[in-house]
């Protein structure tokens, strides 16, 4: 695995949660220095826990009726004497206005939970900047990826895992300590130098979201550019025509399905050039290349964003005989026929074929809103592998073909009628087919049994060339082994 969330430490660290030498520890007295939202929240949660808590403020007069009863507030030097383990709630700025406590705080936990406002943005990480400041205390990182808000939603709500770092392990173990009491995942990060990457942690906007964004920016861009000059430039070039009108709701409306149904084909067209590859080299223990690597981490954004791109085209189709222009043009048609004293208009195959475009559109909507809401983690987390691969991959491959039924449905035989060229460009629904109809034969393809037959060898640890062990069942049922070139 080349990138990603799952490529960082966070989970190539050991979580703390089922270590057995960490103990309740509740009932402990536990320090907090600071008295802002971060403080408030985290004394909330602590006394919520079972701990005693003492929070050490410049102002413990002003400040003591924003914390519960339970807590003490007091002077920063007084809280410090009652406790061994100190959160310190305040800003890196401000660190060095408590170094008047450098005495009372010698042999002590220092739990530093601050946050930068930019990633990297100090040399050295804030912590490790406080264990310069405090020589004579032990600090360890933690708590900076839960916000206040986290700490007083209960532990049913919020992120649960509470990274943490230090250079000494006895420190780490008794945070870790009262993070799971607390009701929070402890996972250990390591020694004192992850420290910056835990701080930047909070800072990250999104990543696993940019390149999907890209992507589906990058083919909105072409195919509305593509729309534009089929439904604006072309008539007023022709004809002299404005159609700039068309721009707000027709051009987007039909670009957001093009960008829908590519994207939903870009889920899965990795998974086809992953398969290609494995029977191409005849191994499953072949390395991806990187970028395929990274484009089978993202297909969920994709697919999420596909969906949000389909569910916009419903709420755009929905909203098209509400506009101006479209009760002009249906009054400007039943005038015309009225001149031309046309008595029925009814056309069977144009009735028959909106019908069931429309049907397989909502179809191909309700599946992947489904596979909207099986990713979410609180859902996918309660399917079993096979629930969830039935619905990602069998569902999902399925809205894929219905979604080329709602495309072909909506062209009929536009791609046969030379008037639909405009400047010698087709028909954009012809361009979007492409992908999806490549992907949907190669399933098709992988489905014919001798290649379903191999593929699942492969997938099962089958190599070509190696020699394996395989057992056969014997005519009498029994089973015997040998070895045998897998090539065969
Ligand atoms: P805040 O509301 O501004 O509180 C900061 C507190 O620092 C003040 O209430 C003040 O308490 C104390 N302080 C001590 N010396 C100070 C000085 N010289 N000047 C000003 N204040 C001083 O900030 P916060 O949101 O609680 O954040 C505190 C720390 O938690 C920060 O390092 C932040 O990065 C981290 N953090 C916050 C969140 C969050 O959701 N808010 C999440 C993760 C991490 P006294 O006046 O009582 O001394």
């Amino acid at each position: 695995m080349s990138g990603g969330d799952m490529a960082k430490p966070l989970l190539g660290h050991r979580s703390m949660e089922g270590d057995p030498s960490i103990k309740p520890a509740a009932g402990r007295t536990i320090g907090v220095l600071g008295s802002g939202d971060f403080a408030r929240s985290l004394a909330i949660r602590l006394v919520c826990s079972g701990f005693k808590v003492v929070v050490g403020s410049r102002n413990p007069k002003r400040k003591a009726s924003l914390f519960p009863s339970a807590a003490e507030v007091t002077f920063q030097a007084e809280a410090v004497k009652k406790t061994d383990v100190i959160f310190v709630a305040v800003f890196r700025e401000h660190y060095s206005t408590l170094c008047d406590l450098a005495d009372v705080l010698v042999g002590k936990i220092l739990v530093d939970v601050s946050n930068n406002t930019e990633i990297n943005h100090h040399k050295e990480s804030n912590a490790e900047y406080l264990a310069s400041l405090f020589p004579a205390c032990t600090v360890v990182k933690g708590f900076n990826v839960v916000s206040a808000w986290t700490l007083q939603s209960g532990a049913r709500d919020g992120n649960k895992q509470v990274l943490i770092c230090s250079n000494n392990q006895e420190a780490k173990r008794t945070v870790a300590e009262i993070a799971q009491v607390m009701g929070f995942t402890p996972v250990d990060m390591g020694c004192m130098r992850s420290a910056c990457e835990i701080e930047n942690i909070p800072l990250r906007l999104l990543p696993a979201w940019k390149i999907p964004t890209f992507l589906a920016l990058g083919l909105f861009l072409c195919f509305f550019t593509y729309n534009l000059i089929r439904q604006v430039i072309h008539p007023y070039i022709r004809e002299q025509k404005n159609k700039l009108y068309k721009i707000p709701i027709e051009v987007v409306n039909t670009t957001l399905p093009c960008v829908a149904y590519v994207m939903l084909s870009l889920v899965y067209l990795p998974g086809v050039l992953a398969a290609c590859s494995q029977l191409y080299y005849g191994t499953k223990y072949r390395r991806f290349p990187d970028w395929l690597d990274q484009w089978l981490q993202h297909r969920k954004q994709i697919g999420l964003l596909s969906f949000f791109c389909a569910a916009l085209h419903a709420v755009y189709s929905l909203c098209l005989p509400m506009r101006r222009s479209h009760r002009y043009q249906l009054i400007e048609m039943a005038v015309k026929q009225a001149v031309e004293k046309k008595m029925n208009i009814w056309v069977e195959e144009e009735v028959w074929r909106m019908e069931i475009y429309i049907s397989v559109g909502i179809i191909a909507l309700g599946l992947l809103s489904l596979l909207a809401i099986t990713s979410l983690p609180s859902i996918a987390n309660s399917l079993n592998w096979r629930e969830f691969s039935f619905i990602q991959s069998t569902l999902g491959f399925i809205a894929l073909v219905i979604s080329t039924l709602h495309t072909l449905t909506y062209g009929w035989s536009r791609a046969f009628d030379e008037n639909q060229y405009k400047f010698y460009l087709p028909p954009t629904y012809t361009l979007t087919l492409l992908v999806p109809c490549t992907v949907i034969l190669a399933k098709v393809i992988f489905s014919l049994p001798c290649i379903q037959q191999r593929l699942l060898r492969i997938r099962r640890g089958w190599e070509k060339g190696r020699y394996v062990k395989f057992v056969l069942p014997s005519a009498t049922g029994e089973y015997s082994s040998g070895e045998t070139s897998s090539n065969v």
